[in-house]
């Protein structure tokens, strides 16, 4: 019921290593284009927004410099479930970072979603964050659940998004990112 995806990447951010876990994760989800071996690819090349980047490089630099460990908390939503997620970055010798992630809850979704609303990230569209799964339909409502604005017409189902990242993940990722340079 709660796998662990675990993979191992080297000083140069490329996955060297993925657990067992990995094969059923891809035949699971419905990713359309999920890249089945991910063996040899820079880490970077799986993340779209440049703002979360850059955040994940300074947790990956941060775990570099101090080894020690960290845990981020991300959603990873799909049409049907909202999944709650974990991350924990672990220093390995030189320089190499374990990953695992593992479902901590998922609440399925009153109404499923049409795909669209996940898998076209258009440039102009609605922002979505990438690491919350929130969208920001107008600054009144500001960052809210989708099953949300679609309940309050906000969005329609057909919504194109945009990934970015809300300000409350770019303070919780500031946030890890400071505690683990002070070593508490
Ligand atoms: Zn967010």
């Amino acid at each position: 019921m709660n796998p662990i995806l675990t993979y191992t990447i080297d000083e140069t951010d490329r996955v060297i290593s993925t657990n067992s876990e990995w094969d059923s994760f891809a035949k699971q989800s419905d990713a359309a284009d999920l890249e089945y071996s991910v063996h040899g690819k820079s880490i970077w090349s799986f993340i779209g927004a440049e703002k979360l980047k850059n955040l994940y490089f300074q947790l990956f630099e941060g775990v570099r410099a101090t080894q020690k460990a960290v845990d981020i908390n991300f959603r990873c939503d799909n049409a049907q479930v909202m999944k709650f997620m974990n991350m924990s970055i672990e220093p390995e010798p030189n320089n190499y970072l374990k990953i695992s992630t593992c479902l901590l809850r998922e609440i399925s979704r009153k109404k499923a979603l049409a795909r669209e609303v996940f898998y076209l990230g258009l440039k102009n569209g609605t922002p979505m964050c990438s690491n919350c799964n929130r969208v920001y339909p107008h600054e009144t409502v500001g960052w809210i659940e989708v099953d949300k604005a679609l309940s309050s017409k906000l969005i329609s189902e057909k919504l194109n998004v945009t990934f970015e990242i809300c300000e409350s993940c770019i303070e919780y990722f500031d946030k890890t990112i400071n505690k683990l340079k002070k070593g508490d």
